[in-house]
């Protein structure tokens, strides 16, 4: 309500005092990208404080492209103030950061790790597999509560994966002086990139797996109503919401981590190709994360792979091993939204569509057209449906 009527309403023009504008130059370095979620705190550090408010007024009046234009109407002015003074105070998320890049593959694959571990901040994890070791380079998340440590996916196969994750496990409870965690092993879906290590896992000590199908999906975590309902997963001073959100593959599900605000979409949203099996259940599952949304603030949304170049929508070719130029992982709310607009637009009828940070991509164009002919175009050389995926999947393999 207050945004809409800062985003509207009108004032007088506010004046910096030159001192003020003088004690601002050296706060400057500071800056860096603060989570959507909470965008006063312009300097990420888990406070809007007066930190920001310099920042902000260091900007006052500029009408370029800055995080201190918090409305986002092109001029940082008295209604941003507003917003900010708004937000004062520390933020209900806990703040994180991301690495300066990602490992990317080759050419020279013997120069990077298997896995690359970034310490999100000391309750989450994100763990990327080497483009060397799998086309697929998925990521993989492990959200530490008191009790339980969830982790999302297990890889494409080819790394040490249980030994990476135990030996993160071992040293936070060694920082956190606790005997045991318990590790539940549980996935975006089932398909293959995402469970291969998963045998590496069993009859492991202190280790729970969920299962994959969508039965075993449903009974471990209690969804009724399947895919209607979201359950909370409490893993001790920390609940994870789990969202059913088939329409990629059958048991795909998103979590929502109530403690830094990400939600995790997997292969349903990130920054490449979404691959979509069942249109309408997919357009049906968007829908729920955006009513989701809603009621739950968004800091970021990560989904499991990266296939988009840092130019606005130029993917990397199918299966390519090196990413040069990689965009970054993570998404906001903002791409969810225009994933469902995109959707509701297409009006039943699966389209292909380059869009800046993603391609949507239907795998079954005119078998689930509303209108007949609802054909995908021919843009370009793709697979036409989920037999020929798989069998670019096999040839690549076998290369
Ligand atoms: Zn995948």
């Amino acid at each position: 309500m207050l945004l809409t009527f800062l985003r509207r309403g009108s004032f007088g023009p506010f004046f910096v005092t030159a001192a003020a504008a003088a004690l601002l130059l050296s706060v400057s370095a500071m800056a860096s990208a603060s989570p959507p979620c909470n965008p006063g705190d312009l300097d990420g550090n888990g406070q809007v404080d007066v930190f920001d408010l310099l920042e902000l007024l260091e900007n006052w009046g500029s009408d370029g492209d800055t995080p201190a234009d918090l409305n986002g109407d092109g001029v940082v002015d008295v209604f941003d103030l507003l917003l900010l003074l708004e937000a004062w105070g520390p933020t209900p998320y806990a703040a994180g950061g991301f690495p300066d890049r990602w490992i990317s593959g080759g050419p020279a694959c013997g120069a990077e790790p298997v896995i690359q571990v970034h310490e999100y901040n000391k309750n989450f994890y994100i763990l990327r597999q080497s483009l060397c070791t799998n086309f697929e380079a998925p990521f993989i998340y492990l959200i530490f509560g008191e009790d339980k440590v969830l982790m999302q996916d297990t890889g494409a196969g080819g790394i040490p994966i249980a030994q990476t994750v135990y030996s993160i496990i071992d040293e936070w409870l060694l920082r956190n002086e606790q005997e045991s965690i318990e590790l539940i092993v549980s996935h975006s879906h089932g398909h293959g990139d995402h469970i291969a290590g998963n045998s590496q896992f069993v009859h492991q000590p202190f280790t729970t797996m969920t299962g994959t199908s969508q039965s075993a999906v449903r009974n471990f975590f209690g969804i009724d109503d399947w895919p209607n309902d979201i359950v909370e997963y409490d893993l001790g001073g920390r609940i994870v919401d789990v969202i059913p959100i088939p329409g990629h593959q059958a048991a795909h599900i998103a979590l929502y981590d109530r403690e830094t605000g990400i939600l995790f979409t997997g292969d349903s949203l990130y920054p490449g190709r979404i691959y979509i099996s069942n249109f309408s259940q997919f357009v049906t599952s968007i829908g729920r994360l955006i009513d989701f949304t809603l009621d739950n603030p968004i800091c970021w949304v990560l989904g499991t792979h990266i296939e988009m170049t840092n130019t606005p929508g130029q993917d990397f070719p199918f299966g390519a091993t090196h990413h040069p130029n990689e965009r970054e992982l993570e998404l906001t709310v903002g791409h969810l939204e225009e994933l469902y607009g995109e959707l509701l637009a297409m009006n039943g009828v699966p389209q292909y569509k380059v869009l800046d940070d993603f391609i949507i991509f239907p795998l079954s164009g005119a078998a689930t057209s509303a209108s007949g002919n609802g054909r995908t175009d021919d843009c370009c050389d793709r697979p036409k449906n989920v037999f020929e995926l798989r069998q670019a999947f096999r040839a690549l393999e076998n290369r």
